[in-house]
């Protein structure tokens, strides 16, 4: 029988996450393992500095007071030890995680913590804007999820979905986009005199053909493969100035030590 774990950053409550949940429980044994509360933008932070707590909200369906890579850690490494996902699903997420913003996500940080526990993930996102639903986005991502079940699943594939507001057009594969920033701060004045700031700006981007951005705004699913490694690969050869200058200073101060 087929595993799928569910998880989000929204929350075990939110709509996305239960509607998800109840779809895929026609593909196989759905286990939900989400925040107590929303972890919106926890990035990939796994807590290790006070104890976590497991709560059977129902079968199969727990809450844990920590944030999305948490929550996957207990699943696969506790919950499930003795017989591990076939798959991390997160999501459905309130609002798009595209572009560079994926690397605030929550909903995303969960498929990457089960791409280093070995186990291929979903993350499915949804644009909030007149005329979205998460059933139908629901319906779509157990589709998906069916098809990518239909053979052998390779243990690294992480796939970033994210749907439009509006009934997709259809699917486009695509990359990440850019981020134009104009985030600012705003500092305040709280009722003590003291200063308090809050990080501020709606998002631009930049616009460029092929990226999940695009897709989305065209009314398209977007669906982009990503990986962990995070290495410059072209900067392995474009700084290799760079990089002689550093290694002549690492030999120099070898010297000045020996
Ligand atoms: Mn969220």
């Amino acid at each position: 029988m087929t595993r799928i774990l569910v998880t989000n950053d929204d929350g075990v409550y939110s709509e996305g996450l239960r509607l998800l949940a109840r779809e895929l429980e026609a593909l196989g044994e759905v286990w939900v393992v989400a925040p107590d509360r929303e972890q919106s933008a926890t990035s990939h932070s796994l807590t290790l500095t006070r104890p976590l707590r497991l709560q059977k909200l129902e079968s199969r369906c727990y809450s844990v007071d920590g944030t999305p890579t948490d929550c996957v850690n207990l699943a696969v490494l506790w919950l499930l030890r003795d017989a591990k996902p076939d798959l991390v699903v997160s999501g459905i997420n309130f609002g798009t995680n595209v572009g560079d913003d994926v690397t605030y996500s929550g909903t995303v940080s969960a498929t990457f913590e089960a791409s280093l526990l070995g186990i291929p993930s979903l993350a499915f996102s949804q644009e909030v804007a007149e005329g979205f639903s998460f059933a139908r986005s629901a319906r779509l991502a157990t589709r998906f999820v069916e098809t990518v079940l239909a053979e052998p699943v390779p243990s690294d594939l992480l796939l970033n979905v994210n749907f439009p507001a509006s009934p997709a057009k259809g699917m486009r594969f695509t990359r990440l986009g850019k981020r134009v920033y104009r985030q600012s701060v705003i500092e305040k004045e709280d009722p003590r005199g003291r200063k308090y700031y809050w990080i501020a700006g709606t998002p631009e981007w930049q616009e460029d053909e092929g990226t999940d951005h695009e897709a989305v705004q065209l009314g398209y699913v977007s669906v982009t493969p990503l990986h962990l490694d995070l290495t410059d690969y072209r900067g392995l050869e474009s700084y290799a100035g760079l990089a002689d200058r550093l290694a002549r200073r690492a030999a120099e101060e070898r010297a000045d030590a020996g």
